[in-house]
């Protein structure tokens, strides 16, 4: 076990995570440019708070996730998503007495003992949005708009699938709709939807096993239950998403499987490039979890997109680029002791000025010194030795284009700034 990572966890390296920083830093500017500051929450919260938050009933709470007791006996979860933590610090820090909306937007790890597979991992990383205060359904296409760019700025290639589910009431009314519905099917059904029906029916309609998708594409919708405040938002929020073009599908068993959603719930879905894992990003409004938590009732919308799922998409539709990674911009080789401690004081200088400046660490004679700049891919290199040392003056190789240029050795820094 010494040499093997624990099943669904990744390694990046290489250009993998110039390619990931790629990714953060499009995803920073987008949020920053939305008026969403970064917030950081702890890796591991209380379980009580997942429990009340995400729900009892829920695989998420109920089989994934990874709970233990620390030191003082006291039950801790690392968090397998980030809405909770987020709504939490919301309360305990009385940020309602504050700004409101407050704009928040992380990139953080998550939790969730699932069987891995690709595109599901047991560690993955999620870029989220929380924007907490507001009612109105200009959050919600606000929300939705910041994952919209995301998306496009990352090359991914989704479509928004959108639905509300209404408050308490709506779903309430739809519950029984829903049970009377599969109540009819249940023999044909999963063993999970079986166990789920009585507690929460909607969950079907989330169900990944294709006899109950099939059953479920013909379940009522849940539009039907809408009250007139619930319709209301609802054509609110798509008549401001035809304003500003951006393009959905209304699709009634979009439900998501965490208990604190309220009307609008949304998933951006790249079916063509993910297969079975092809949800990039999911969310929605969730108007009761500030008050669950302890605080005000106030309103929230957000969302959770899958980051390896997101790179896998832009993969996919030819958007990542390798050449993502910085060339080194010079290696400085040398022949004897002088050139030695030499060679070490000027990439330490050229570095300080900002020059990615490489030399050789691992004794090597000079063949071997050319041989690893030319595996790094440094784009000129030089070598010191006793002769360049006294004339203070070094030949530069351009290692592409076998162009050289003698250089004073005090001006190496202008010349690298220049070239
Ligand atoms: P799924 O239906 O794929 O299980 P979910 O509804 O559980 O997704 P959320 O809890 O909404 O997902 O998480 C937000 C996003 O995080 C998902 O849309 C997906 O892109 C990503 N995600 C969720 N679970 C995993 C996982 N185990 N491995 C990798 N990415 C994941
Ligand atoms: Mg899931």
């Amino acid at each position: 076990m010494l040499t093997t990572k624990p099943k669904g966890t990744l390694d990046v390296y290489g250009v993998d995570s110039y390619h990931w920083h790629w990714m953060e830093e499009k995803i920073r500017g987008i949020s920053e440019l939305y008026g969403a500051t970064e917030i950081r929450t702890p890796t591991f919260e209380h379980t009580e708070l997942f429990a009340k938050n995400v729900g009892e009933t829920t695989d998420i709470v109920n089989k994934e996730m990874y709970t233990f007791l620390d030191r003082g006996g006291r039950s801790l979860s690392l968090r397998p998503e980030g809405t909770a933590g987020a709504i939490r610090c919301f309360v305990e820090d009385k940020l309602y007495a504050g700004v409101l909306p407050a704009k928040f937007y992380y990139m953080m790890s998550v939790f969730r003992g699932e069987k891995p597979q690709k595109g599901r991992y047991r560690e993955h990383h999620q870029f989220g949005v929380e924007f907490i205060g507001p009612y109105e359904p200009e959050n919600d296409v606000e929300v939705i708009s910041i994952a919209k760019d995301v998306l496009d700025a990352i090359g991914a290639k989704a479509t928004l699938h959108i639905n509300s589910i209404g408050e308490a009431e709506a779903r309430e009314q739809y519950h029984n709709v829903l049970k009377s519905y599969i109540g009819g099917n249940l023999e044909h059904m999963c063993e999970d939807c079986k166990s789920r029906v009585d507690r929460n029916p909607l969950r079907a309609l989330d169900c990944k096993v294709e006899k109950c998708k099939k059953i479920m594409e013909d379940a009522p919708s849940i539009q039907e239950s809408l009250n007139e405040a619930d319709k209301e938002h609802f054509e609110g929020v798509l008549k401001l998403l035809d304003t500003l073009n951006i393009a959905y599908v209304v699709n009634p068993r979009i439900v998501r499987g965490l208990d604190y959603y309220t009307r609008t719930v949304f998933e951006f879905i790249d079916e063509e490039s993910l297969g079975a894992q092809s949800t990039l990003c999911g969310g929605g409004r969730y108007d009761n979890v500030v008050e669950t938590t302890g605080g005000p009732k106030t309103g929230s919308v957000g969302f959770g997109m899958g980051m390896e799922r997101l790179l896998m998409s832009a993969k996919a539709n030819g958007k990542v680029s390798d050449d993502l990674v910085p060339r080194r911009q010079v290696f400085i080789g040398y022949i004897g002791d002088k050139g030695r401690f030499l060679s070490q004081k000027l990439v330490y200088e050229l570095r300080k000025c900002g020059v990615r400046a490489d030399s050789d660490t691992m004794g090597r004679g000079l063949k071997a010194q050319l041989k690893y700049a030319d595996r790094i891919n440094a784009k000129y290199s030089l070598v010191l030795g006793d002769d360049e040392i006294e004339k203070g003056v070094v030949q530069i190789k351009d290692m592409d284009s076998g162009d050289k240029y003698d250089v004073k050795i005090d001006e190496l820094e202008s010349f690298f700034k220049t070239v």
